[in-house]
């Protein structure tokens, strides 16, 4: 399977762009609203 971004909270992968953040692509969970930076923290 490739990676496939999912919220750290709730886990979906349904998710808006929010800007970049330290250089990395930030994201919005549609679900829960929270936002996570794509990369190797949260796999
Ligand atoms: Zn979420």
């Amino acid at each position: 399977m490739e990676n496939e971004m999912k919220c750290p909270k709730c886990g979906q992968t349904e998710r808006t762009k929010s800007g970049f953040h330290k250089g990395k692509q930030r994201y919005k969970c549609k679900f829960c609203g929270c936002n996570y930076t794509g990369g190797p923290l949260y796999m």
